[in-house]
């Protein structure tokens, strides 16, 4: 049998109130498109905007709240939307009267958890980039209360949500649909432990595992990042695909700017290497270290093969683990 990579991709439902930014972030994300574009963007009237992305080691829907939509009502097919998906983020435009988006969170959140109990709620308070910090703050604050006292009104505190202050101007967006994805990733330990191994044997100091497209990251050794770090890593990223877009592969493959043998070293001006491998079809490993560390490069190709093996095992696993048993031949 074989198992296609989407089963065992992570599944993430992305709703909201109509205008909350939902489509932004999915072309910001997803499509790289820039935020300035998205002003342009045009309300559509359909409900659900799939994106089945194959380029992505995340899958993810949108879901609109257009007028109303009746859980209850039986054209909603409430046990295929929330069963099959991993988390639920609800974004909410920080920048506008929040009360019918928290109605709607708490409604959402009640039908979605008795539905499938093991998803992760997300909560987006977004746009926060026409927010003062000390507004911020205040506004995380609020959301959070109203949220959990809703939750605790109506009997349902054991429902725990998680709160994030985004915006698509910033980084804020790739890094907390990071911390959502990884929530989601059943092997985080055993990656971050790969991790861990790979950069203390090639005196390595940063690393982090990419999902390509999206610039998500889906892992990272356990020490802590730090926003700097991430988005320079996020812009070399940009920089290989970008050149490689423009120089790089031939027109009869179709992701030809991202393949087997995408790589890249850039040096720069304080002493610090960043070094990028490709490790499978979605994802790709970024380091930062210093220039010194790098005179044994030799070292550093040879680690990474040995940690590329052990991540294609990983995953190799989680296949077979997922597929359904194959009938054994008399032997
Ligand atoms: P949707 O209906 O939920 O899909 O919302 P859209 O994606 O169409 O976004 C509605 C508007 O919000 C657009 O004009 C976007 O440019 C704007 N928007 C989205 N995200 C942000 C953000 O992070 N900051 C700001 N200032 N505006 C945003």
């Amino acid at each position: 049998t074989i198992v296609t990579a989407l089963d065992s991709k992570p599944r993430i439902l992305l709703m909201g109130l109509r205008r909350s930014g939902k489509s932004s972030i999915q072309k910001v994300v997803f499509h790289k498109m820039s935020p300035n574009e998205t002003l342009f963007l045009e309300s559509t009237n359909k409900i659900v905007k799939d994106d089945v992305s194959n380029s992505s080691f995340v899958q993810f829907q949108i879901w609109d709240f257009p007028g109303q939509i009746d859980f209850f009502d039986p054209t909603f097919d409430s046990e295929t939307i929330f069963g099959g998906c991993g988390a639920l983020i609800f974004v909410i435009d920080a920048q506008d009267d929040y009360m019918e988006a928290l109605a709607r969170l708490h409604t959402t959140v009640s039908r979605a958890h008795k539905v499938n109990p093991n998803i992760k709620f997300e909560v987006f308070i977004h746009k926060v980039d026409g927010l003062s910090d000390d507004h911020k703050i205040e506004t995380q604050r609020d959301i959070y209360q109203r949220a959990n006292d809703d939750l605790a009104d109506a009997g349902l505190e054991s429902i725990h949500l998680s709160f994030y202050l985004t915006s698509i101007y910033d980084h804020s967006i790739f890094e907390a649909f990071s911390k959502v994805v990884q929530k989601l990733i059943p092997q985080l330990p055993i990656l971050e432990n790969l991790l861990n191994i790979f950069i203390s044997n090639s005196g390595i100091e940063k690393a982090f595992l990419f999902d390509v497209v999206s610039k998500i990251y889906i892992a990272t050794d356990s020490s802590p990042v730090d926003m700097q770090s991430y988005e320079l890593c996020c812009d070399m990223i940009d920089v290989v695909i970008d050149v490689s877009c423009i120089y790089g592969g031939s027109e009869d493959t179709d992701n030809s700017a991202f393949d087997q043998q995408s790589s890249s070293i850039i040096k720069m001006n304080n002493a610090t290497i960043l070094y990028l491998r490709e490790v499978n079809k979605f994802l790709a490993i970024v380091c930062i270290m210093r220039e010194d560390s790098f005179e044994r490069q030799g070292l550093i190709d040879y680690n990474f093969h040995c940690f590329r093996k052990a991540i294609t095992e990983v995953f190799n696993v989680r296949h077979k683990h997922q597929s359904p048993p194959i009938p054994s031949s008399p032997q």
